[in-house]
């Protein structure tokens, strides 16, 4: 160990001479700039001028050819069911979205072995590093958390996950209060089980599949655990009318307004998809605090309806926390982003409506709050984690560079991604995971993959022929 000269800070690592996006209050860009980590926190963040003078450290990054970003959150995403087997089409042309669900998408996840499950999460973790997405929130379909635990620990990422619970019996068989017993007994079990510290990487949430399937009584249990422990939840709301019209149908209200009414909202709680909402649900959300996220891509292709019906102006407006999640892994969220700055551009006719920064706010400060975490990620800020990404700008949809703010959003993708670090940690490398052996987990999916589809028994549809 060499002693630090007088006058001079040692550091892990420091990346050097590159142009930062902090997201900090001022919304600096510095060209030029430099990062200083340590530990797993930015010590200082500059001028490459002015940290030079201060700082030595262990291990210099030429930041040159980089734009630096902090690193990205993608608020909901299903890293079982879908990686391993997407491409398998799911129901038939015409079929609704309930028997859809029931006979084709439930069926694929109940095929995961444990293994398969851990398989699936890494794959959708690397997937997610990437693409520059440091941190996670799982959209509550789980049903092996341990082995999903172990497998992301092994990857670096930042997440927040939990098991698949619903609570409302759709089995005559078992009793609705057995059912309901055991979701609230999954639930407090995971959070207890794992880490309850927010400077853990990965910590158990209530997370809730949420639509209809989860009664009252789960939900109350969620928010005593998530206030009891300083934790969140996150569940599916209202893509379609269906939900709507499920809650009008037996609590007489509009399923914000109910849950409002159960006290179960709040800033620890995101709701996903709220795309059929009124006008009082969106003055609720606002007023609880309680945080949104859209996926443009799953409602896109979900034929949802989000363009005509959604209130996302309304919300932004109401000053409510929206983030954005890719509910998949089959498109990054810088893609996600770009959707949503176009989205209600074309619905409202009106392009001054979700301007890059705004949809730069949502991946990254918005991400950070949603997360439980809004001083500790989320912006290049010196006390916050250092959860960083560098954007390659020797890669041709990164050249040349002027307005950086509004490349990241009109012509990059996760696809120039070429260094991430997790508390101060570098999991990804010159395009290469640091952690995990890419070529092992690549055999190990295509054979889990295999065995899922054949477990199903459905039969891949191609719609040309295949010869
Ligand atoms: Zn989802």
């Amino acid at each position: 160990m060499t002693a630090s000269k007088p006058g001079i800070d040692s550091v892990d690592t420091m990346i050097v001479g590159a142009t930062i996006v902090t997201m900090n209050s001022d919304r600096h860009v510095i060209r030029d700039g430099s990062i200083a980590m340590l530990g797993d926190s930015i010590v200082a963040v500059g001028k490459r001028a002015d940290l030079d003078a201060v700082y030595e450290a262990k291990t210099i990054v030429d930041g040159r050819h980089f734009v630096v970003t902090p690193g990205f959150t993608d608020a909901h995403v299903h890293i079982t069911g879908d990686p391993l087997t997407r491409g398998v089409r799911r129901g038939e042309p015409g079929m609704d979205f309930s028997k859809t669900l029931m006979e084709w998408v439930i069926p694929l996840f109940h095929a995961h072995e444990p293994h398969d499950e851990q398989v699936s999460a890494q794959v959708a973790a690397l997937r997610m590093l990437h693409g520059g997405v440091t941190s996670f929130i799982e959209a509550g379909t789980v049903q092996h958390l341990d082995d999903v635990v172990e497998g992301l620990q092994k990857t670096g990422i930042r997440s927040r996950v939990g098991a698949w619970v619903e609570g409302r019996s759709f089995d005559s068989s078992v009793s609705e209060t057995a059912a309901i017993d055991s979701a609230i007994e999954t639930l407090e079990k995971e959070v207890n089980r794992f880490g309850k510290s927010p400077d853990a990487r990965i910590v158990a949430w209530p997370l809730l599949i949420g639509h209809a399937v989860n009664p009252d009584e789960v939900w109350l249990a969620a928010k005593r655990l998530a206030d009891d422990n300083d934790v969140g939840i996150s569940a599916h709301m209202s893509p379609y009318a269906s939900d709507p019209a499920w809650f009008l149908g037996n609590t007489g209200k509009r399923p914000i307004e109910h849950l409002a009414d159960l006290g179960v909202l709040g800033e620890n709680v995101s709701l996903t998809h709220v795309v059929y909402v009124s006008q009082s649900e969106v003055d609720i959300l606002a007023e609880t605090g309680t945080n949104v996220i859209f996926c443009p891509y799953a409602a896109l292709v979900g034929g949802f309806g989000a363009a005509s019906h959604g209130l996302f102006p309304e919300m932004a407006r109401a000053g409510i926390n929206i983030m954005l999640g890719s509910d998949g892994v089959a498109i990054d969220i810088m893609n996600s982003a770009r959707l949503m700055s176009g989205f209600f551009k074309d619905a409202r006719n009106d392009e001054t409506l979700f301007p890059a920064t705004e949809v730069l706010e949502m991946i990254t400060l918005n991400g950070a709050k949603g997360m439980g975490l809004p001083q500790r990620i989320g912006a290049i800020e010196v006390g916050r984690k250092a959860d960083i990404v560098c954007h390659d700008t020797d890669r041709l949809q990164w050249f040349p560079e002027f307005d950086v703010v509004e490349q990241l959003l009109e012509t990059a993708n996760g696809a120039g991604v070429h260094s991430v670090w997790v508390d101060g940690e570098r999991v990804i490398e010159d395009y290469r995971s640091t952690k995990i052996d890419e070529d092992v987990l690549r055999a190990q999916a295509r054979e889990s993959a295999s065995s899922i589809v054949s477990r199903t028994g459905m039969s891949v549809h191609h719609p040309w022929p295949v010869i």
